[in-house]
């Protein structure tokens, strides 16, 4: 395509690109070819009629150029403010990986490795038992292993399972992101790594190595938070799901035997949060209303085209109504809500069906629009090259990552926060990682302390 676009812009708009301008233009025109599902063709013969460009030259003519095809890529921020190009991310075009690791929706690990301090614990036992055709190695500790084995991009999902002691704190506050509102949540580490495959999902920029980590004496813990909960003055909320998700693998893992019951009786929230239907342990488990099982909400289609492996819409749902009724706190999150041409139509459709099949109040839901780093865009290109998402009006923001621009997220939040009061006049609502100004705008609240006050009350 670069050749014969260098072609084009000299033969039709007397243009000769360098190599920087040609990058530049390249990617503006594949990404309104991927949105709006248009050929270069047609793209260049709008160009031609809109732009004027005969009579511009030299290096005002790619100004031209790019500034029309930019209004084009992103018509909403362009009508809404000027967008300064230090704000776009036009990357050059890449080959997607042909080899990609597909998961599959019922997880089977390929390989099983065990640090030695661990190798006689519950899990190894529970792996052992469930997949006794995949071979399990001794291994002295993870990283070394990871040091002197390389890996591949397009083996990120292998299904590998490192089963290790873990020894850095089990919890920490939760780092949100630059210079946006806290919500005071600390997360609990139950492992690194997932077996589903989403496309926007920040651990493919996190990680160079597939496998999923899992951590075999979280009993340890339940010691060092005894200690840590004396010193708590308030309750707080605590989390699970920040590298992992917290039910994917709770069948063979039994995490939610051991964790419910250890925070039913301590003064906080704990939450653990998925994408799966895996509540089974956690129904054999007496409910108590400080625990909070929340499920990631998006609208059907983007959970087939952007969720993989994960559980469907019907099913998280399903799964949400039964723990509803057996009593446990419920939660969701809206996260990442994903722009699109119908945006409205289906989140609108995903609010009506949340509340046709759950009845309000639950613990809380989360309101978050699609944000990612720019390594993460690029790696999710090489992975999912069916994907879309990332074609949205994404700009770079000012903690530098790609987030679409503060009126276009302030409307979302507003939109989807009067769909859900229509039938909900009571759940908490809240923003993830949005700065004070949104959050006074959205939600009237402007400040970490009460936005902890809001969610725990
Ligand atoms: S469920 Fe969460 S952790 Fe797993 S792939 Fe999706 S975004 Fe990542």
């Amino acid at each position: 395509m670069n050749q014969r676009l260098k072609n084009i812009l000299k033969d039709q708009f007397d243009f000769k690109a360098n190599k920087n301008q040609l990058q530049s233009l390249e990617r503006l025109i594949f990404e309104i070819m991927r949105r709006d599902q248009v050929s270069q063709k047609s793209i260049l013969s709008s160009l031609k009629e809109t732009a004027n460009i005969e009579k511009y030259s030299g290096s005002n003519k790619f100004s031209a150029i790019k500034n029309t095809l930019i209004e084009r890529r992103y018509p909403l921020t362009w009508a809404q403010e000027k967008i300064d190009s230090k704000r776009l991310f036009l990357s050059q075009l890449r080959n997607p990986l042909d080899d990609n690791w597909q998961v599959r929706k019922v997880f089977k690990p390929v390989e099983i490795f065990v640090e030695r301090s661990v190798k006689d614990s519950y899990l190894v036992e529970n792996f052992r038992k469930r997949f006794p055709e995949t071979p399990i190695k001794q291994i002295s500790r993870y990283s070394q292993y990871l040091k002197s084995n390389k890996f591949t991009l397009a083996e990120l999902k292998k299904p590998i399972v490192f089963i290790i002691k873990e020894k850095w704190d089990f919890l920490k506050p939760c780092p949100c992101t630059k210079h946006h509102l806290r919500c005071g949540y600390w997360i609990f580490n139950l492992g690194f790594g997932c077996p589903y495959d989403c496309s926007y999902c920040f651990l493919q920029q996190y990680t160079n190595f597939p496998g999923i980590l899992l951590p075999a004496n979280i009993d340890e813990f339940f010691n060092k938070f005894d200690n840590f909960s004396k010193k708590l003055k308030e309750r707080i909320r605590i989390g699970t799901g920040e590298f992992c998700d917290s039910l994917a693998l709770d069948h063979i893992t039994e995490y939610s035997k051991k964790l419910i019951p250890y925070f039913k009786t301590k003064n906080v929230i704990f939450e653990l949060k998925t994408k799966s239907a895996n509540i089974k342990n956690i129904l054999d488990i007496a409910p108590s209303k400080n625990i909070v099982i929340s499920w990631s909400l998006n609208p059907k289609a983007l959970i087939t085209s952007e969720e993989i492996g994960a559980a469907s819409l019907d099913e998280r749902l399903a799964g949400a109504r039964i723990l509803q009724t057996a009593g446990y706190g419920i939660g969701f999150h809206f996260d990442p809500i994903i722009h699109s041409n119908d945006w409205q139509h289906s989140y609108k459709h995903l609010i009506d069906r949340l509340y046709s099949d759950l009845n309000p109040g639950f613990a809380w839901i989360s309101l978050g629009t699609l944000r990612c780093n720019r390594q993460l865009k690029t790696r999710a290109e090489l992975r999912f090259p069916k994907s879309n998402i990332f074609y949205s009006e994404l700009l770079i923001g000012e903690d530098k990552k790609l987030r679409y621009n503060k009126l276009l997220r302030k409307e979302i939040y507003a939109k989807v926060l009067e769909w859900i009061r229509r039938y909900d006049k009571v759940t908490p609502i809240y923003l993830c990682m949005e700065d004070k100004e949104l959050w006074n705008q959205v939600l009237k609240i402007d400040s970490a302390e009460k936005i902890e006050e809001y969610l725990i009350k």
